[in-house]
Formats: C-alpha cells, structure tokens, sequence
C-alpha cells in the first residue's frame, strides 16, 4: 500500500519513523525540494517530485502541513484524490471544512496526535467522516497504532481531545517542574529531583492503567490514616488544585474553540 505524506516536519517524520516500511511504500513531498531530499534519505522513504505527483501516486495521502497552508496545498491537489482515503492532521480543521476544500465524495479522516509522538507514545484521536469504509478506518488506525495510543472520538469533542491531551503535556511538564523545585527547595540537586519526580509520574500512569482502579482509589491507598501524604493532599485542595487544573482546561478548549 502507497502512503504519501505532503509535509514533512516534525509531526510527519514521527509517524513515518514509526511505519512499518514492509507493509507501507512511503513517499514524501514538501516545499523544500533539496530539504525533503535528505528527509527522505534519512528516513529510508521515496521523494514524490511535488505535491501533485505525490497525490496521483498514492492510495492514502496524509495532509501534514500546518492549518494555514491547508486551503492551498488541497486546491492544488484535490482534482487528483479521487477515490483516494485523504488523512488530515492538521488542527482545528473540521472535517465539514476539510470536505469544503477537497470534495463531498471523498472519505476523509480527521486524526490529532500528540507531541509524544515523537517517542512512539503519541496519545492520538481518530474521527472518520460518514463515507470512510470500515477497512479505510483500520488502515489509519494501523498507521496512527504504531506511534501510540488511538482512541476513536466524536468530532464535537476534539477540542476537548486538544487540551486534555493535546495540551496537558505542558501542564504535566510544569507539575513535573513544581514537584522537583520543591525537591531543590528541601535540599535536592534539580537534576536528580526531576529525574526522580518523571520516573514517579511516570509509573503512576502505568500504575493506573495496569490497575485498571480510579485514581481516588489509588490516591486512598498511597494516603495512610493520620500519615504525611494526607497533610499534602489537604494543602493541595486548601489551594485549589483540583479546581485551577479544571479552569486552565477550561480556558484551554474556550480559546481553541475561539480559533
Ligand atoms: P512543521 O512546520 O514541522 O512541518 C510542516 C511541513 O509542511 C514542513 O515540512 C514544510 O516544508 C511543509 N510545507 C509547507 N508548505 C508546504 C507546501 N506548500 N507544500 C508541501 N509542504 C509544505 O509542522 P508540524 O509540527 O509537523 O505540524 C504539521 C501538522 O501537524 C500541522 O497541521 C499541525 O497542526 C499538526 N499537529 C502537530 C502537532 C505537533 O505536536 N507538532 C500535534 C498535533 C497536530
């Protein structure tokens, strides 16, 4: 099967890093053709000699350009996605609108992978638009499989999607910073806290994965009766912890609804 990706930055690179290659002929286009060469070098992947070529080509075309050169890259190539399953990426472009700059009849699936990506740990939504048939859906499963998690999402909850896992990594970040400065306050060197504080997210997360409990069940059972981890717990809420994460998403999905 032929995928082309038109775009090859950070977020393309990552997802073809991950791509079977056995299973997968992958072909590459971007704006800069000598820059797109060694990409694709690199890569172990074929360079299409532009845009159109590349749409031609291909059965599944992978729009990674940024949102704003979405309406020219597709006027320029949707005369040839006939027939054709087109992968969008791009955020904040709705599949209604995706349609309005390529055609109704084409199947078109809306995809939004995370930063983690990079490291095969994408956390990635997936929504179909009414014409995708079923084995077009597996495939971009697959593909978006190899770099992480998917989960299968309504449309009207891809702003949501972007804040709690779109934008929460920075938001981890910063807890992950606060947690290890407080280390360097009580004497830590920060290089060691915050290598021991990301271990600990980290393996919470799995934690709470492989349990398969809610998190309140996990936080009763880290928390003995009268013991310090409950003096923490009160501070936090006596702080509004729980309520600010809750207002900064908030304001994160009002400002994306807002572009
Ligand atoms: P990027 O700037 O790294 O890559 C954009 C690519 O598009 C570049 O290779 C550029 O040369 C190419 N390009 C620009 N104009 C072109 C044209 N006319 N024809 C062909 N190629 C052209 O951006 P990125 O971070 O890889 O983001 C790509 C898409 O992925 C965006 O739509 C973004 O919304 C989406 N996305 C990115 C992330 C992320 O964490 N980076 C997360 C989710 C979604």
């Amino acid at each position: 099967m032929k995928i082309g990706f038109i775009g090859a930055g950070k977020m393309a690179q990552a997802i073809i890093s991950g791509l079977d290659k056995e299973k997968f002929e992958v072909y590459i286009s971007s704006r800069d053709f000598e820059k797109t060469r060694i990409i694709a070098k690199n890569l172990g992947v074929n360079q299409a000699k532009d845009n159109i070529e590349l749409a031609k080509f291909v059965d599944i075309v992978i729009m990674s350009v940024k949102p704003q050169v979405m309406p020219k890259v597709l006027s320029e190539v949707k005369d040839y996605l006939e027939g054709k399953l087109m992968l969008s990426i791009a955020a904040g472009l709705t599949l209604e609108n995706l349609a309005d700059l390529t055609s109704k009849q084409l199947e078109i699936v809306r995809i939004m992978p995370n930063i983690n990506a990079t490291i095969k740990e994408s956390t990635t939504a997936i929504c179909p638009n009414e014409l995708v048939i079923d084995t077009n859906l597996e495939i971009a499963k697959e593909i978006f499989s190899s770099i992480g998690q998917i989960f299968q999402i309504e449309e009207k909850d891809f702003s949501t999607f972007s804040a709690i896992a779109g934008s929460s990594p920075a938001f981890i970040y910063i807890f992950i910073d606060a947690l290890s400065r407080a280390g360097v306050l009580h004497g830590m060197p920060k290089d060691l806290a915050t290598e021991i504080v990301a271990s600990t997210v980290s393996a919470s997360a799995n934690m709470l994965a492989q349990s398969g409990e809610n998190p309140w069940s996990l936080v009763d059972k880290v928390s003995s009766p009268g013991g310090t981890t409950v003096e923490g717990i009160v501070s936090l809420e006596e702080n509004r912890f729980v309520a600010s994460v809750i207002d900064a998403v908030t304001k994160t999905i009002e400002k994306d609804k807002r572009l």
